[in-house]
């Protein structure tokens, strides 16, 4: 470990530059040099100079993307230029109509065209000073934006600074974040375990993520980002639109494969139409191609109108919708009870995927949309992603078309099903509903979760269906005698699952808080609750208060939380629970900047106490001690100091006021 202040410096400098090197080849160009190993080390290291030495921290360190505290909102952004929306067109036609007005303001000049893939995501502008991140702000009504730069700084493949030998210094960038496709399924299908609502697209997912108030938040987020112009340069550009994307590639910055130069129109319209299936292919969203003018001079001769730029138009592609007829309309149960319409469709490829099933989300979306059964409807697979019933054709009945009949009791065990007021959902009321149970189990089970190998759906329908589990609890009570007793349970397999249920005492707290399917407690909030709090004794005594003033939670998760605390009949699964050896606390070691640090408190701490401190510590990877010896990193003085005090003196262990420990732990 380094001691000298001058030395840090110059490694945290060279291990800075190594991080981003490899990032850049990691999330731009995929072709990484070093294992995961090694880039860990590296982090690994930075890390701990970084504790040790907190004033020398550089603002463009890989360890700042994920360092921001949560904000009450975001500041505001003038943006240096107005960020112009594009004109849209929707035919080849309006294209041409497009190009002849170009050639008729530039007269006898050539023109040539880039064609660039239009992302279905958010507006950004980057600004980087001296060549590193110093702000990023969203698109907001085009003058005035949204500072979120703490949420930028978490997406990998922005780099917090870029390569020198590009020549660039100050410049800010605009270019759109978006959400691959496959990262919005797989944040769906964890938000629905969760009991929160999914998202409907992958625009509406990153603008709801990018406008997190929790940086940790946005940076469990799969965000990514293209960008594809200088909106401010102090350095010069090049004069074509296509040479200034190949410099902000030079730069290390983000930019599209899939953009090309033409001089007709009518390749554009060719390149147009290729993209239109090709889209499939891509994994994440787009939504038309954008026709730029590639001169800069010319752009700057034609200018803009007050809304849009003359030089540039977006050819939109038509949404993803086809006819077909709505068969059914069924009522499933969820985890926490709620009933969710669901449309059953007569088969249809749309896209390239055939759709046989939409979400109605709830009961007033599907009032909204005034459906009835035997209707022919108009499918959207919006954003690519879920299939959405849009509206009915009303023109196209017969007479022959059925009311939904809204339900009131649970369609699998009757109870009434209720709606509470402010409440968009009906959830069944019986919390042992056999649908709510399977749905609990399957959480608890699943990889995330306990990660149970073997007990999928087929198993825990039968365990359910047999009386042999009421409730996540009974899974530690199975015997394999009581396991043979199911169809097509064999010998082997019954003493497999028993082996899966057994491990699973194994996991972490954090996992046992995110299995119980709180409402709105997903993993990244088990996190923080078990970051906050580290046992459920303490969660159990905290109030909203306390539980709400923690980071990463907010009121509602707050509410929810103690809602599920308070009813005794959770207190009881809870004991049962801990007596099968599930843990209940954090246990084992938790890597961070401070591993393999050991700390010692002495004397009165006026911030907080000194149990507080010691728990900070080991959030951190930290040990705290009472006494002094020589494994004693750091001794942590407050007012009148004891003989520890002395003794560390003596020892000569470095010696950092309350004050300063605060700083060094980032509070
Ligand atoms: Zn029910």
């Amino acid at each position: 470990m380094v001691d000298d202040p001058e030395r840090a410096r110059s490694r945290m400098r060279e291990l800075v530059d190594s991080i981003s090197h490899h990032d850049e080849r990691y999330y731009l160009e995929d072709s990484p040099e070093i294992t995961d190993f090694e880039y860990d080390q590296l982090f690994t290291e930075l890390k701990s100079l970084e504790a040790k030495f907190p004033d020398l921290v550089l603002p463009e360190s890989p360890t700042q993307r994920v360092s921001g505290k949560p904000l009450d909102r975001f500041p505001q952004v003038e943006h240096r230029a107005a960020m112009l929306s594009l004109d849209n067109c929707y035919s080849p036609e309006e294209l041409r109509e497009f190009d002849s007005r170009i050639r008729k303001w530039l007269g006898s000049e050539s023109v040539e065209y880039v064609a660039e893939l239009k992302i279905d995501g958010l507006g950004i502008a980057l600004l980087y000073e001296d060549g590193v991140l110093v702000r990023g702000a969203t698109r907001g009504d085009g003058l005035i934006g949204e500072d979120v730069t703490s949420n930028i700084k978490t997406i990998r493949s922005i780099p917090l600074r870029l390569n020198r030998e590009s020549g660039l210094s100050t410049v800010e960038v605009r270019g759109e974040v978006f959400m691959p496709i496959a990262g919005l399924n797989e944040l769906n299908l964890t938000r629905e375990k969760a009991g929160e609502p999914p998202f409907a697209n992958t625009r509406n997912a990153a603008a709801g993520s990018l406008r997190q108030l929790d940086p940790k938040i946005a940076a469990s987020r799969p965000l990514d980002v293209l960008l594809y112009t200088f909106s401010y340069s102090t350095d010069a550009i090049p004069s074509t639109q296509d040479a200034c994307l190949e410099s902000m590639r030079n730069a290390g910055l983000r930019v599209s494969p899939h953009t090309i130069k033409f001089s007709s129109i009518d390749d554009v319209l060719d390149h147009i139409d290729a993209w239109e299936s090709k889209r499939e292919s891509l994994g994440y969203d787009i939504d038309g191609i954008v026709v730029k003018v590639n001169s800069l001079s010319q752009q700057e001769r034609l200018g803009h109108t007050a809304k849009n730029p003359r030089w540039a138009i977006a050819y939109k592609y038509p949404p993803k919708q086809r006819v077909t007829r709505l068969l059914d309309v069924a009522f499933q149960v969820g985890r926490t009870g709620a009933l969710t319409p669901v449309a059953y469709l007569d088969p249809i490829e749309i896209g390239g995927v055939t759709v046989s099933r939409a979400t109605l989300h709830n009961e007033d979306e599907m009032k909204r949309k005034g459906l009835m059964i035997g209707d022919f409807v108009l499918v959207e697979r919006a954003g690519e992603v879920i299939p959405q019933v849009v509206r009915p054709l009303v023109e196209r009945r017969t007479g022959d078309e059925r009311e939904i009949v809204v339900q009131k009791v649970c369609p699998v065990c009757g109870s009434d099903a209720v709606r509470e007021d402010g409440e968009s959902v009906r959830r069944c009321v019986n919390a042992s509903c056999p649908a709510q149970v399977k749905e609990r189990l399957a959480h608890f089970c699943s990889r995330g979760a306990m990660d149970i190998e073997g007990a999928g759906p087929a198993l825990i329908d039968q365990l359910v269906d047999a009386g042999l589990v009421k409730d996540v609890s009974d899974l530690y009570n199975l015997t394999e005698q009581a396991l043979l007793s199911l169809d097509g349970i064999a010998d082997k397999s019954a003493r497999n699952i028993i082996s899966a249920i057994r491990d699973s005492t194994d996991r972490d707290f954090e996992r046992v808080l995110y299995a119980l399917g709180i409402r709105h407690v997903g993993r990244t909030t088990a996190v923080a609750l078990t970051d906050a709090f580290g046992s459920m004794e303490r969660l159990l005594s905290s109030d909203i208060d306390g539980l709400s003033k923690t980071e990463g939670v907010g009121a509602v998760v707050a509410g929810a939380l103690r809602d599920f605390l308070d009813n005794p009949e959770n207190g009881h699964l809870i004991e049962r629970l801990a007596e099968a050896g599930l843990k209940m606390e954090r246990t084992g070691k938790v890597e961070g900047p401070l591993s393999g640090k050991v700390f010692l408190f002495t004397g009165e701490l006026k911030a907080l106490s000194r149990e507080d401190a010691g728990e900070l510590v080991e959030a951190l990877g930290g040990r705290s001690s009472s006494t002094v010896s020589k494994s004693t990193d750091y001794v942590v003085v407050g007012e009148n100091p004891g003989s520890k005090f002395e003794k560390a003196k003596k020892l000569r262990k470095t010696i950092l006021s309350e004050d300063e420990f605060l700083r060094m732990v980032g509070k």
